[in-house]
């Protein structure tokens, strides 16, 4: 058990979130609030809503698909340009909260023209929110990663890349874009045929992480660092299976984006196993504490990190949190802590 001083450290590390999902991170009253103003609520009430949107117990461990199935509520709203960067407002606002005074945030945009805003439109509405959250909230810095969702091909995933881009960083004076990753179903669309994608977002001047080592093994970890050039891993849980890919990851320094919580809730690590978090440490792979989905997974940063207290200190997880800034692909620059 956590002491209360030790909580209150926790509270105090300026913290890094390079691993957070828009569509899984949504305020479950901002979900509610949302769908009633558009008339949309399936349910009653909030509570019957947080049901709906937050994976309950007996769902636990039953499959990165079963996980899944928790987003598709939030996207009943998320198809309007003031309704994205409402929900990005808050999320950064919540992040916030817990300390986070670097923040990248990831998402789809495909998965939001469906009511007819563009990829474009539905890039610009995420920014929208996350520069109005960087205006309000002193020390905060935010950036976006452009997702291709993987099942559907690696054609529209070159086609995303290009649209972010278009958005990236380089090009503004406040939030851009600053990131390319491939997310969704894992099996049956390994990494290597994302190839031509990485190639455009990497010209582009974007940093290059990929989903992999989820829900399949060692070989797509393998798939990512070498074809697609990446320097980060979300996830990367089957690398601990193989001593050649540690040694590589520590040697490039190739960051894993551990998401504890998360990786139980998919049955990427068995409920009891111990977390492949600690094994990437004692190897010398570079580690971030993130929590991929803070409504999905009912965590929060502090959450995450008070995980960790059974095996490491408050100052090794400040030292954690540290290094990971390195890894942050939000340029120096922009920085404001
Ligand atoms: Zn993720």
């Amino acid at each position: 058990m956590a002491s209360d001083q030790q909580l209150e450290q926790l509270e105090a590390i300026a913290k890094v979130e390079l691993h957070q999902h828009v569509d899984g991170s949504i305020p479950v009253e901002v979900t509610w609030s949302l769908m009633r103003q558009h008339g949309l609520a399936p349910v009653e009430t909030m509570e019957e809503m947080k049901r709906l949107l937050v994976l309950q117990p007996e769902e636990e461990g039953a499959g990165l698909l079963k996980y899944l199935d928790k987003f598709h509520y939030p996207l009943w709203v998320t198809q309007f340009y003031e309704n994205i960067a409402e929900v990005a407002y808050a999320i950064a606002r919540e992040a916030y909260a817990q300390g986070v005074r670097l923040l990248e945030i990831r998402y789809a945009p495909i998965i939001h023209v469906y009511a007819g805003l563009t990829p474009r439109q539905a890039i610009v509405s995420l920014l929208e929110g996350l520069n109005r959250a960087e205006a309000e909230l002193e020390g905060l810095t935010c950036g976006v990663i452009i997702i291709a969702m993987r099942h559907q091909g690696p054609h529209i995933a070159k086609i995303i890349a290009r649209q972010a881009v278009a958005e990236g960083q380089g090009l503004h004076d406040r939030v851009g874009v600053i990131g390319f990753d491939i997310a969704g179903a894992e099996r049956g669309n390994p990494p290597k045929l994302f190839r031509e994608a990485y190639e455009i977002a990497r010209r582009g001047g974007l940093g290059l992480t990929a989903h992999a080592g989820e829900d399949e093994g060692p070989e797509f970890v393998w798939q990512a660092v070498d074809d697609l050039g990446v320097r980060r891993i979300g996830h990367g849980c089957s690398a601990v299976q193989d001593k050649e890919l540690l040694r590589r990851l520590a040697r490039d320094q190739i960051c894993i984006e551990a998401c504890l919580t998360s990786n139980y809730h998919t049955g990427a690590v068995a409920r009891g196993e111990e977390h492949p978090v600690f094994t990437f440490l004692q190897h010398g792979v570079p580690v971030s504490i993130c929590t991929d989905n803070t409504t999905v997974s009912n965590t929060s940063q502090l959450r995450e990190n008070r995980l960790l207290l059974e095996r490491l200190t408050i100052d090794e997880i400040a030292g954690i949190h540290d290094r990971a800034r390195a890894h942050s692909f939000i340029p120096a620059e922009r920085r404001r802590v």
